[in-house]
C-alpha cells in the first residue's frame, strides 16, 4: 500500500447554499490532504457537513469555491462529462440507503456501473459478491436480501469499476451493530488491499474503528488526528 503520495488535496473549499441575507455557508475548509491509502472517518454532529464534503469530493455536487486536485489534476473546472468520467473511473459510493434497484437480482445491481463498458465484468461481479460474503445469493432480489446483506451489494457494486477512492455516508446508520460491524470489517479488509477509503458517521465508535479521524463542526475541520 503507498502511504505517503497525495491522492486528493483541497484548497479553500467552500459550499454556500441561497443567496443574500439567506445565504449559509455550510462548509469552509482552507486545507486539506488525502494520501493514498488513508482509511479516514469524517465525523461530527448532524448537520455539520460531513456529507457535503464527501458530496463534493465525488463531484455528485460543485464547491461555491475552492479547488479540489485529484493526483494534481483540479477537477473543480472539468465539464459534465469530465466530471462523470472521473466519477465512473476514480469513485465508489456507498450511500446510507443503498440505492439498490428492487427489480434486479444482486449480480446486475453490481453489474450496474459497468453496463456500458464492456465484457469480462459479470465473472468479476461474482467474484466481488463471493468477497462480499454473498455466493449463492447471486440471483437474490433486493427484497429477498437483509439489510446488511444489501449494503454488501452496495459495497460489490461501488467496487465493480476498481475505483482508487471509496467514499462512503453513514454505511452503517440503517443497520444493527452485527450487520454494522461486518460492513466495517470489510472496509478495513478493502483499505488493505490498498483502496483509499473516506466514511462519514456519527457514530464515535464506527469512527474510532478507522486509521485516521477529521472531526467537522459547522463546516470547519476541528480536529484531524491519526490513530
Ligand atoms: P451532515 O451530513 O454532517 O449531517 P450535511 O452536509 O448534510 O451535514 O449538511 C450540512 C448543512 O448544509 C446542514 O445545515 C444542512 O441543513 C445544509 N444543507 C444541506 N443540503 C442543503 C441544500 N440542498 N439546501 C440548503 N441547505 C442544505
Ligand atoms: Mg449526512
Amino acid at each position: 500500500m503507498q502511504q505517503n503520495n497525495i491522492l486528493i488535496s483541497v484548497k479553500n473549499l467552500t459550499k454556500t447554499y441561497g443567496k443574500g441575507n439567506l445565504a449559509a455557508r455550510v462548509l469552509d475548509l482552507k486545507h486539506l490532504e488525502i494520501m493514498e491509502g488513508d482509511f479516514i472517518s469524517v465525523t461530527g454532529p448532524s448537520g455539520c457537513g460531513k456529507s457535503t464534503l464527501l458530496n463534493l469530493l465525488s463531484a455528485l455536487d460543485r464547491p461555491s469555491g475552492g479547488d479540489i486536485f485529484f493526483r494534481g489534476e483540479n477537477i473543480v473546472g472539468l465539464n459534465e462529462t469530465a466530471l462523470c468520467k472521473y466519477r465512473k473511473a476514480k469513485i465508489g459510493f456507498v450511500f446510507q440507503s443503498h440505492h439498490l434497484i428492487p427489480s434486479l437480482n444482486a449480480l446486475k445491481n453490481v453489474l450496474l456501473p459497468a453496463l456500458t463498458t464492456g465484457n469480462g465484468f459479470p465473472g468479476r461481479a461474482r467474484e466481488l459478491l463471493g468477497m462480499v460474503g454473498l455466493a449463492g445469493k447471486e440471483r437474490r432480489l433486493p427484497g429477498q436480501l437483509s439489510g446488511g446483506e444489501q449494503q454488501r451489494v452496495a459495497i460489490a457494486r461501488s467496487l465493480i469499476m476498481d475505483p482508487d477512492l471509496i467514499l462512503a455516508d453513514e454505511p452503517t446508520g440503517n443497520l444493527d451493530t452485527a450487520s454494522g460491524e461486518i460492513i466495517l470489517d470489510l472496509f478495513k479488509r478493502l483499505n488493505r488491499l490498498g483502496k483509499t477509503m473516506i466514511m462519514a458517521t456519527h457514530d464515535p465508535q464506527v469512527a474510532g474503528a478507522c486509521g485516521r479521524i477529521i472531526r467537522l463542526r459547522d463546516g470547519r475541520i476541528v480536529s484531524d488526528s491519526r490513530l
